[in-house]
């Protein structure tokens, strides 16, 4: 656990959320669990204040919430009574859980394992993937966080079972022999509804999309939610204690690490605080997330945010290395095995944030399909992008990119090909979306010209 901080500065932004409608006022008193603000776009999930006796400034640091004065007090749960009432006249109990889930934060942990997206609350999944896995390197993991947590863990899969009818929920397991594996599994045996699937420990077959393929859940079957330990941990907490979800176990990894670890921190902790604690490289670059999926964390960013699962800080490159692209490579690895280190055995790589050879166009060496868990071309993707042939991206299913960043990692021309695929989904998306809009703009002007005809009719008549 990291030291009290003073002050906490709570983004607004965060990997899926933007927390737009700020439900407190300049220089308020808060309690820890009050909501500080709601993303309106995202079942009005909410921002809850970590700590008690707090002072709130909006405008002290852009896009943050600040609170001073921090206080380690009694945490109140902020659930609109009114509003539990009304669930509860339409859903009974199993509302009023799903209710509490959001109002305290526990709802955050949940993805719709196709999208990525926050699922529907108040939705029926077609099954519900509980992973305890997270193989992207240096991001925490989930036997780390059920550690002497599982009993809470296993209560959590009680309660989340209890929200469903007779939808299965699969546990992600690795396919491995260790006690604690086995302790689990024990565990689980107990619980009919709950069904294991054991995978290899291989980035990245822990994706929720690739779960949910290799489950056979279709899209079309209605949507599958997806969490982690720490979600399931989160359902326990709000359900069990009625307390708000408002701490995180967040890992800090990389080379520029002095000593990597998990901490538990709650959103907003200073990140100046944590790089003072661990950072070592004077020159360092902190990404929000693991080293091939999360973003650069900008300088503006002064907190942890509400998702945030992992820092990664690896060693900026400030100067380009002379002739660096043909240097033989002994410390590093190369996936083309054209470094000298193809010849080591397995060693502790150099990591850093130096692009190691040139932007170049596409040299067809097709590493990126070959790397690809979705069977995807992402090279023939990329090449559709760049003439502009966005159906032809379409055809080539774009859509199946789970964005684990394999093929920018493998490819040797340093082609950006994740960020490309997840711009190209969007866009199509938004495409998509406004075709729909269109239709139904057009559907209701053929009904109102339909209801206008009939009543001129009735009018003659
Ligand atoms: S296209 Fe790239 S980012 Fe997308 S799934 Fe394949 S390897 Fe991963
Ligand atoms: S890895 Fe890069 S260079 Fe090789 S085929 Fe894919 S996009 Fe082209």
């Amino acid at each position: 656990m990291m030291p009290e901080p003073k002050a906490l500065y709570l983004p607004l932004c965060s990997e899926r959320f933007t927390f737009t409608d700020i439900r407190v006022e300049d220089g308020q008193k808060v309690s820890g669990g009050d909501v500080l603000a709601t993303d309106p776009e995202n079942y009005a999930v909410p921002l809850l204040a970590p700590r008690a006796g707090t002072t709130v400034h909006l405008n002290a640091v852009e896009n943050h919430i600040v609170l001073e004065d921090v206080a380690l007090l009694e945490e109140h749960a902020d659930i609109a009574e009114k509003e539990m009432l009304h669930v509860e006249r339409q859903m009974g109990a199993a509302g009023i859980k799903r209710y509490k889930l959001l109002s305290l934060g526990a709802w955050q942990f949940f993805y719709d394992a196709f999208t990525g997206a926050l699922p529907d609350p108040l939705g029926t999944p077609q099954a519900v993937i509980v992973s305890t896995l997270s193989l992207e390197p240096f991001l925490t993991r989930g036997d780390v966080q059920l550690h002497k947590r599982l009993l809470n863990f296993t209560r959590g899969l009680e309660h989340l079972q209890s929200l469903l009818e007779y939808q299965p929920i699969y546990l992600v397991m690795p396919n491995i022999s260790s006690e604690f594996a086995n302790l689990i599994r024990n565990q689980i045996r107990g619980y009919a509804s709950v069904k294991m699937l054991e995978i290899p420990l291989k980035y990245p077959y822990n994706h929720f999309a690739i779960l949910a393929r290799r489950l056979n859940l279709k899209s079309g079957g209605g949507p599958v939610w997806a969490v982690r330990t720490e979600g399931i941990l989160a359902v326990d907490r709000a359900l069990t204690l009625t307390k708000p979800c408002t701490v995180r176990i967040v890992s800090i990894g990389g080379i520029g690490v002095n000593r990597p670890t998990h901490m538990k921190v709650m959103p907003g902790y200073p990140i100046q605080k944590i790089k003072d604690k661990y950072v070592f490289e004077p020159a360092a670059r902190v990404i929000n997330g693991g080293i091939l999926t999360g973003k650069i964390l900008a300088a503006e960013t002064l907190g942890v945010d509400t998702e945030c699962r992992g820092i990664t800080v690896l060693r900026e490159l400030q100067e380009r290395e002379f002739l660096g692209f043909i240097r033989p490579g002994w410390d590093r690895h190369c996936y083309a095995g054209c470094y000298l280190s193809s010849l080591r055995k397995k060693f502790r790589e150099r990591l850093t944030t130096g692009l190691r050879g040139e932007f170049r166009p596409c040299i067809s060496c097709n590493y990126c399909q070959e790397v690809c868990p979705a069977g995807i071309m992402p090279y023939l993707i990329h090449k559709y992008l760049y003439a502009d042939l966005i159906e032809e991206a379409e055809q080539a299913r774009v859509d199946l990119c789970v964005e684990c960043g394999l093929c920018s990692y493998v490819c040797p021309s340093k082609i950006d090909l994740r960020k490309q695929l997840i711009d190209a989904k969007a866009l199509i998306e938004r495409e998509k979306e406004e075709i729909r809009q269109e239709q139904l703009r057009q559907e209701e002007a053929r009904k109102q010209q339909e209801e206008a005809r009939k009543q001129s009719e009735g009018n003659n008549e």
